[in-house]
């Protein structure tokens, strides 16, 4: 069909085209470019066509490095007689901008077999280029400060500590959080705790070299890395940042004072990898909340028990998104038809050297690091989409995730459940919350308050631990509960101690005095179940029922003989 065509028509139609396209004959010289070629190499027809070349622009590889000329495409179609495809190219124009090409040279063949011409096409993916650069930036900067983020300066920390090997040179490690951030954030909104953020950021920015790194590793903690600083180095930065800070921060008309705590590990000395680094630093970050100065070194800690809860302390937070935290159910089970009421959903951390580690022993320490918000979303999570799975596979089994009370405080907590519900497709009323006594007295009208707005959730909430706290009983009747849950401590002396078989009894008939359900914890075995049973109490949680199991040996669990329900 184009053999038919005249020249003139045939150029309209080359002009027509979105990309470039240049024709060389076998001695290099451009004999055709058509518009688009012009367009993208900025000259006119004239000066293309008999040129040797279409520009003198240095070449570059898509890595940055200069290409050589037997690479550049339509000089390797030549050479060797085949198509050169998909080639990115970077022409680097005299003021350093830099044109990215994407070039196929095809070569034309005469009848002997030689190449009489090159035909090159290309597009300008300049801009898709620097779509993707932005991308990448945005990938490794954290959005609020445009600092580097936890990827980027990992990145930035191996490589820097593979330097200081190389050429022998310390390098310091600094880690650091903001004291008072969650009071501000919480009490000011999260705009306030926003700005305050970038204040400190730029702070921190101005107060060190061009070769040091900044980074924000989320919400209030931020990390800097000081190649060549030896301990005295690293502690002068700590001292003028901490002193930087001290200023009050002037955020939407008030003034605001935080205090930091910086924690300082130095290579070689204290570690010369990136995961002993950060825990070692991390460490020092919490001796530094203990110390007035503010910051602290890195130092083996001279109460090895003291020390242990801080090196857990620092892994836990590193623990959180992986899959070393687990959580295992525990069965709540009715005590007339035996139906599964819930299961309780209880954290485990399953700790690489150091085994089961406890709850009881990691929630305290999450608690005091601030760490317990990220746990909390992580085993709601890791529940609901548990229960969605169970639903899926026809087990509705409802499931009671415990609070503490940093989460009963947090003004978030009722936002965050509504969306983790909403994300795993849980009817708001097969979730319900455990809240010990003692949560409920410390800040009576705040707590009551966020307990109602989960109530109007539509989820539901249990009192857990009962009879070992001192609940007013006008508080506890106010309380949106459904449920109280007998202390284990009082259940298993039932058979053995009178009084506390009396309590069990007490609480029953008042929790079903306040309309509540009455769950009895910590049942271990057939007398203590039945002794229960015989006050009154609705529903059993206990070795002797079920022990807290892993989810997939729920399933086996049930085909011994119970049923799960939707009723509540
Ligand atoms: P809890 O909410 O009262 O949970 C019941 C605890 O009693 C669980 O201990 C369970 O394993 C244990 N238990 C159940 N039946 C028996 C029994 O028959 N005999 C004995 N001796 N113990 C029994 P666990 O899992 O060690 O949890 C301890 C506490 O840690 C929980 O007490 C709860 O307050 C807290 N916890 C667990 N997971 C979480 C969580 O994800 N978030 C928060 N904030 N706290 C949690
Ligand atoms: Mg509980
Ligand atoms: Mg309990």
């Amino acid at each position: 069909m184009a053999m038919s065509r005249s020249d003139s028509d045939l150029a309209a139609i080359y002009d027509a085209m979105a990309c470039g396209v240049v024709v060389r004959n076998a001695a290099g010289s451009v004999v055709f470019a058509n518009a688009a070629a012009k367009r993208i190499f900025g000259r006119a027809p004239d000066e293309l066509e008999g040129a040797e070349s279409p520009g003198e622009d240095r070449r570059i590889r898509e890595d940055g490095t200069t290409m050589p000329d037997d690479e550049v495409p339509n000089v390797a179609a030549q050479a060797r007689g085949e198509p050169i495809r998909n080639v990115m190219m970077g022409m680097v124009r005299s003021d350093g901008y830099v044109r990215w090409l994407l070039v196929d040279a095809v070569p034309i063949k005469d009848s002997f077999g030689r190449v009489r011409e090159v035909v090159s096409s290309f597009t300008d993916i300049t801009d898709r280029k620097k779509a993707e650069h932005e991308l990448e930036r945005q990938a490794l900067h954290d959005p609020l400060t445009s600092l580097p983020n936890r990827s980027l300066f990992l990145d930035r920390l191996e490589q820097g500590l593979r330097t200081a090997r190389r050429v022998a040179t310390p390098l310091a490690l600094l880690v650091m959080d903001l004291d008072r951030f969650k009071e501000i954030n919480d009490t000011f909104g999260h705009r306030a705790g926003d700005l305050l953020i970038n204040q400190v950021a730029e702070r921190i920015r101005s107060d060190l070299r061009e070769t040091d790194t900044v980074a924000r590793l989320g919400g209030d903690e931020f990390a800097i890395l000081l190649p060549g600083a030896d301990q005295d180095g690293a502690w002068r930065v700590a001292q003028k940042i901490i002193t930087a800070l001290q200023r009050p921060f002037e955020i939407e008309g008030d003034a605001h004072e935080i205090s930091v705590s910086i924690g300082m590990a130095i290579s070689p000395q204290h570690g010369e990898d990136v995961e002993t680094l950060l825990r070692r630093a991390d460490i020092a970050m919490y001796s530094a909340k203990r110390t007035p100065g503010g910051s602290a070194v890195y130092a083996e800690e001279a109460d090895p028990e003291g020390s242990n809860q801080l090196a857990l302390m620092a892994e836990l937070r590193h623990t959180i998104e992986t899959d070393q935290l687990q959580v295992v159910y525990q069965p709540i089970v009715g005590f007339t038809e035996g139906e599964v009421m819930r299961v309780e959903a209880l954290a485990r951390w399953r700790h690489p050297s150091r085994g089961l580690v406890a709850p009881g022993e990691f929630i305290p320490l999450a608690e005091r690091s601030g760490l317990v918000k990220s746990l909390f979303s992580r085993v709601l999570a890791m529940t609901l989409a548990q229960c969605a799975a169970w639903r899926d596979a026809n087990l509705p089994l409802q499931a009671a995730v415990n609070l503490s009370i940093r989460n009963l405080l947090d003004p978030e907590l009722p936002r965050v459940v509504g969306q983790a519900l909403e994300r795993a497709g849980i009817p708001p009323g097969w979730l319900a919350f455990e809240i010990t006594e003692t949560m409920l007295m410390a800040e009576p009208n705040r707590v009551l308050r966020t307990l109602a707005e989960l109530r109007d959730l539509g989820v539901q909430l249990a009192i857990d631990d009962f009879g070992v706290g001192y609940s007013s009983l006008a508080y506890l009747q106010r309380l949106p509960a459904y449920a109280v849950k007998i202390d284990r401590s009082f259940v298993s002396r039932m058979t053995r101690d009178r009084g506390s078989a009396e309590i069990v009894k007490l609480i029953t008939n008042l929790g079903h005095a306040l309309g509540m359900k009455v769950v009895a914890e910590g049942i271990e075995d057939q007398a203590t179940y039945d002794a229960c049973a015989a006050v009154g109490c609705d529903s059993a949680q206990g070795f002797f029922v079920g022990r807290p199991m892993v989810a997939t040996a729920i399933p086996a669990w049930l085909a011994q003989g119970h049923r799960t329900t939707t009723i509540n």
